[in-house]
C-alpha cells in the first residue's frame, strides 16, 4: 500500500494501537497505578523484560498513544511526552548533559528557553549563543567539550531562519546531537529529520494542540545520531538497540526523575486538538501572509518581519525548506507611535501570550516576555520596545484586516 499523507496517518493513528473496544479515540486512562495476576509479570516490565505499565509518572495508555502520534508525524523513532514544552527542554537537556559540557545554541531562542540556558550555565554546562542564521558562526563557537547544538527553525519574535542544512550538515561531520525546536513550524510545515536533525523539540501547547486548551511538549528522536558515538550514556542504558539509547536515557534520567509528566486529560486534547493541524496551519499562514503583507506597506509601521515577505533575509531558505512560513510575525512601530494603544484599538485581535490558537494573539514583547531579559540582550536580539508579535489564528481574514487597519489608522 501507498505510504498515507500525513492527515490520514495522524488521523488514524489511534486504530492502530488496536484501542479498547474499537473506541476510534484513545481512551482517557486516569489510572496511576496498575494492578497484574502475576506478580512476576510485574517484575519482568520494571526489568523491561516485558512491555507493560508500572506507575503513571513513566507512562500512561493516552499519553502512549499521543506519543506515537508526534512519532509518527516528525517519522521518528521514538517520543517522550512531558506536562510542558519546557519540560521536555529541561529534562532533555539535563539528563544527556554533564558538568564542563558545552552546548552551541542559537541567540535568537524563545525566552524561557534562554532562561534555562542560563540555569544551565550555573551548573557548569557552558553556553555559547551564536547567530545561527549562519552556519559558520555555530562551527566557530564549536570546542572540544560541544555535546549539543540547539536552534529553533523559526525564532520568535524577530522570524530569523536558522541555517538548518547547513548546521545538521556540521553536526553529522562532527558527531554532534542536533537539537532542533519544531514548535514554529510544526512537522506539518517542516521535517527536521530531513535536515539530519537528531533530536526534535516540540511544544505540544501551540500549532499541534491548536486550541489553547492544554500544555504539554515532546522530545522524538529521528533515528539520525549513533548514540554509540556518545560518551554520556549511562552504561545501564547501552544495552539493545543503540537507536533507542537516547531516548531511553532521557526517559528514565529526564522523565522518570525530574517527574515532568503530561497528564491523560491533557494528552486526549492535544491528540484530538492534532488532528487539524494541516487546515488550521495552512489558514493561519494564509492569514499571517495578509496581514504581514498589510503592515510591510503601512506608512505607521517601521519594520515587518515575516519569513513569507520578500525583503526577510531568509526569504528564499524559508522558501525551500518550509511547507509554508509560518503563522508569527512582528512589526515595530514608527517613533512616536506607543504599541500600547495600537494594541487597544483592536477588538479581534487578543492581547495576550500563548501563540498557536485558533484566535489571533498579539503582545507587547519587550514589556513582557523578554522583559526579564533586559534592555542590552533585547537589542542585541533586535527586539524594540515598540514591537508586537502576532501569533495569527484562522478567523476570516477580511475580520482581521479591519482590526489592523482601525488599529493603525
Ligand atoms: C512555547 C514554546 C516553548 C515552551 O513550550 P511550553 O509548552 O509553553 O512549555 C518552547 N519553544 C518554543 C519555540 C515555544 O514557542
Amino acid at each position: 500500500m501507498a505510504k498515507k499523507g500525513f492527515t490520514t496517518t495522524n488521523l488514524h493513528s489511534d486504530r492502530k494501537s488496536k484501542p479498547e473496544h474499537g473506541v476510534l479515540h484513545k481512551a482517557i486512562h486516569p489510572s496511576v497505578a496498575y494492578g497484574y495476576d502475576d506478580a512476576r509479570h510485574l517484575a519482568e516490565v520494571f526489568q523491561g523484560k516485558r512491555p507493560g505499565y508500572n506507575y503513571g509518572r513513566q507512562l500512561n495508555p493516552t499519553v502512549t498513544a499521543l506519543q506515537d502520534r508526534v512519532t509518527a508525524m516528525e517519522e521518528g523513532v521514538a517520543t517522550i511526552a512531558f506536562a510542558t514544552g519546557m519540560a521536555a527542554i529541561a529534562s532533555t537537556m539535563l539528563s544527556l548533559l554533564r558538568q564542563g559540557d558545552h552546548v552551541v545554541s542559537s541567540a535568537f531562542l524563545f525566552g524561557n528557553t534562554n532562561s534555562f540556558f542560563s540555569t544551565m550555565q550555573l551548573l557548569g554546562i557552558e553556553v555559547s549563543f551564536v547567530d545561527a542564521t549562519d552556519a559558520a558562526q555555530v562551527e566557530t563557537a564549536i570546542t572540544e567539550k560541544t555535546r549539543l547544538v540547539f536552534v529553533e527553525t523559526i525564532a520568535n519574535p524577530v522570524t530569523q531562519v536558522a541555517d538548518l542544512e547547513a548546521i545538521g550538515e556540521l553536526c553529522q561531520q562532527r558527531g554532534l546531537i542536533y537539537c532542533v525546536d519544531n514548535t514554529m513550524t510544526s512537522p506539518h510545515l517542516f521535517s527536521p529529520k530531513s535536515v539530519q536533525a537528531s533530536l526534535v523539540v516540540n511544544s505540544l501547547t501551540k500549532y499541534i494542540g491548536g486550541h489553547g486548551n492544554a500544555l504539554g511538549g515532546a522530545i522524538t528522536d529521528t533515528g539520525n545520531y549513533d548514540w554509540q558515538v556518545f560518551g554520556n550514556i549511562l552504561d545501564t542504558y547501552r544495552q539493545g538497540d543503540s537507536q533507542l539509547w537516547g531516548i531511553t536515557q532521557i526517559k528514565k534520567k529526564g522523565l522518570r526523575d525530574i517527574g515532568a509528566s503530561l497528564g491523560p486529560e491533557a494528552a486526549h486534547h492535544l491528540a484530538v486538538g492534532s488532528e487539524t493541524l494541516p487546515m488550521r496551519m495552512d489558514r493561519a499562514c494564509a492569514n499571517a501572509q495578509t496581514l504581514a503583507e498589510f503592515c510591510s506597506s503601512h506608512e505607521k509601521v517601521n519594520n515587518t518581519f515575516y519569513p513569507g515577505l520578500q525583503s526577510h533575509p531568509q526569504h528564499q531558505r524559508a522558501k525551500s525548506l518550509f511547507k509554508n512560513f509560518g503563522a508569527i510575525f512582528s512589526i515595530d512601530l514608527e517613533p512616536g507611535i506607543d504599541c500600547f494603544d495600537v494594541l487597544n484599538r483592536m477588538d479581534t485581535v487578543v492581547a495576550s501570550s500563548n501563540l498557536g490558537d485558533t484566535r489571533t494573539l498579539a503582545i507587547p514583547v519587550a514589556h513582557t516576555i523578554y522583559h526579564e531579559m533586559g534592555a542590552e540582550r533585547r537589542a542585541s536580539m533586535g527586539i524594540a520596545d515598540s514591537m508586537i508579535r502576532f501569533s495569527v489564528g484562522v478567523e476570516d481574514t477580511e475580520d482581521l484586516l479591519e482590526d489592523f487597519q482601525r488599529a493603525l489608522a
